[in-house]
This record gives structure tokens, sequence and C-alpha cells, in this order.
């Protein structure tokens, strides 16, 4: 998309410029959006300028004026706390559309939604998969949730992120989102202990790899994770053990109100809780692999 083809409608605050965010909004500059971009970081409110954006001075600020506010936070706590932020209300236009790309909870999402509608404001959950080389080529996987008309109004823009997939009603976005990353930790979990044991059997990784990614053991793990941030003790994928651990949780929880069995699901979560108590606060998701082989050595 050039300059041209973005739509007068076209300014967009963008709130949480980390690791995912600050290439989402960067894109989105670059697509030809006037993007207002805020983070409590400064260093991340500067990057943001020197791609094309511009930094805000608040959160308050960012939103004045736009249609289309994205937020890419940590979490549901942190999403209530911006948008329940008296400036940010009062700066809320009506008629606005927030779009939370967190990974954040259902119900909470719920909730938020019914109050920004109290006051004319609309709100989808449009969480991603992808992370940050698919955030930076604008390859994500986006789970969009909410009225079809309001996601109409935002789907321009997310398609600049990604491909949207239209998973059913505000908060449907954000449960499936949970439930495929509490999938994709399992693999990554069940992966690595599988790996361990075939080398302490005396199986070379690599081989164990090209076999599993040509048999029915392939997953993101086998190809992705595995040999780009783990076989190269590089830990690097960007996207962090607590974020994940908190999406197991978020998956779990559902499962357990929904009365629907997660006995598996539940005992991978016990175990990334206790490599997220020992390893260093802010350790990478793909350290389970490590945290792993040091367990198992200690227990020799
Ligand atoms: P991150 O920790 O790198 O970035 C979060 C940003 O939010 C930080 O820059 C932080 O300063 C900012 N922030 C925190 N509180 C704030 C506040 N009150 N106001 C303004 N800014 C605030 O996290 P991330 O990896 O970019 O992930 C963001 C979300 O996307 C999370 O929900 C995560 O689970 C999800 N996610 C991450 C990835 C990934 O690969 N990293 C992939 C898919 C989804």
């Amino acid at each position: 998309m050039t300059s041209a083809d973005v739509p007068a409608a076209s300014r967009t605050a963008f709130i949480g410029l980390g690791n995912m965010g600050s290439r989402m909004a960067r894109r989105l500059a670059e697509a030809g959006y006037q993007v207002r971009g805020w983070d409590l970081d400064a260093v991340a409110r500067a990057a943001l300028k020197e791609h094309g954006g511009a930094e805000a001075e608040s959160a308050a600020d960012a939103v004045t004026g736009t249609d289309i506010t994205i937020l890419m936070l940590p979490d549901s706590g942190v999403v209530e706390q911006v948008l329940t932020d008296a400036a940010v209300l009062a700066a809320l236009a009506r008629g606005a559309v927030v779009v939370d790309m967190s990974s954040s909870e259902p119900e909470r999402t719920r909730s938020m939604e019914r109050a920004l509608a109290g006051r004319g404001v609309r709100m989808v959950d449009a969480p991603v998969s992808g992370g940050v080389q698919r955030a930076e080529s604008g390859q994500l996987a986006i789970m969009a949730g909410g009225d079809r008309a309001d996601l109409g109004r935002v789907e321009p823009v997310l398609a600049v992120l990604g491909h949207v997939y239209h998973a059913g009603p505000i908060g449907a976005g954000h449960a499936v989102k949970a439930l495929n990353n509490l999938m994709s930790a399992t693999h990554l979990l069940v992966t690595s202990e599988a790996i361990l044991a075939g080398q302490r059997f005396g199986l070379d990784t690599e081989v164990m790899l090209a076999i599993f990614n040509a048999s029915s053991g392939r997953s993101g793990s086998t190809e992705n994770k595995w040999p780009n941030f783990i076989v190269p003790e590089a830990y690097n994928s960007g996207f962090g053990l607590g974020l994940m651990l908190k999406d197991m949780r978020i998956a779990t929880r559902l499962a357990e109100q929904m009365g629907s069995p997660a006995a598996l699901g539940a005992c991978a979560e016990q175990l990334w809780s206790e490599a997220a108590g020992e390893l260093p606060a802010g350790a990478d998701h793909t350290e389970i692999a490590s945290w792993l082989r040091n367990r198992v050595t200690e227990s020799d």
C-alpha cells in the first residue's frame, strides 16, 4: 500500500512499542499511516520517530484526534490501566475503535468492551501469532474478535500487519490466541524432552530435526524454534518466557471455566511456571530448553 491508497481517516494511535509493537507501528508508518506512538519507555518512542511515526507525550496525547487506537501491551492488567485512565477516556472520540492486539484475557476484554461501549467507543480484539520476524514482514496471523462492522473499519489497517481471521464475537480472538499458545508451549516442552533423550541416546540433533520435520512430530518448535534459537544457543526469539506462561494460564483457566479437560496443559503450565521461577525475569521463552537440559543434568 502506498500513502496515496491510505484513507483520509488514517490517523492511528499505537500504544506499546516493545518487541512486537515497535515493528508493527513501523510497518504502519511505512505504509503511509500517520502513527502516533506511546510507550512508557522513551527509547521505544524515539525509535518510532526515527521510522516515520510521531512521538506522543502521553497515552491520551496519542489517542487525541485518532479514529483507531491499537494496543500492543503485555497483558489485560496493563490494557485496563491504559483504557481506564481518565485522560485517555476523555481523549477517546465517540465512534473511535480500540483494537487490543495484545494477548489478553477474553473475559476481561469483554468487560472492557462493555465499559467503552457505554461511552460510545467500540472495541475489537486482534491478537497475533508469528513473532517479531513476521511482525516485521507484515505476515502475522491476526485472530480478530468483535462486531463485523467494527472489524470492517479496522481491517485495512490490520491487513498491513498480516492476514486477518475472524474468530467470532468480542473476546474470541483472545481465547483462540491463548489456546494456540498453550499448544505451542506444550509442543516446545515435549519436543525439548524428546531431543534431550535422543541426544543422550547418541543421536545427532540436526539429524533428529531433519527426521521430525519430515515426519508427524513436526511443529513450529522443530521447524523454527529449535533450529533458529535453541541449537545456536541464541535464545533471542523476542518472546519472553513470562508472556508465554501468562498465555498458558489464560488457556488453562478458560478450559477449567468451560469444564473442559486440560490435564496435559496444566502439567505443562506447572513446568513452565517452575522454569519462570528459576530463570532470570527477562528470559526468552526458548530458554525452556536450556532450563530443561540443566534440570535433567542436575537430577542425574
Ligand atoms: P514487550 O514486553 O516487548 O513490550 C511491551 C511494551 O509495553 C514495552 O515496551 C513496555 O514499555 C510497554 N508498556 C508497559 N506498560 C505500559 C503502559 N502502561 N503504557 C504504555 N506502554 C507500556 O512485549 P511484546 O513481546 O511486544 O508483546 C506484547 C504483547 O504481544 C503481549 O501480550 C505478548 O504476549 C504478545 N505477543 C508477543 C509475541 C512475541 O513474539 N514477542 C508474539 C505474539 C504475541
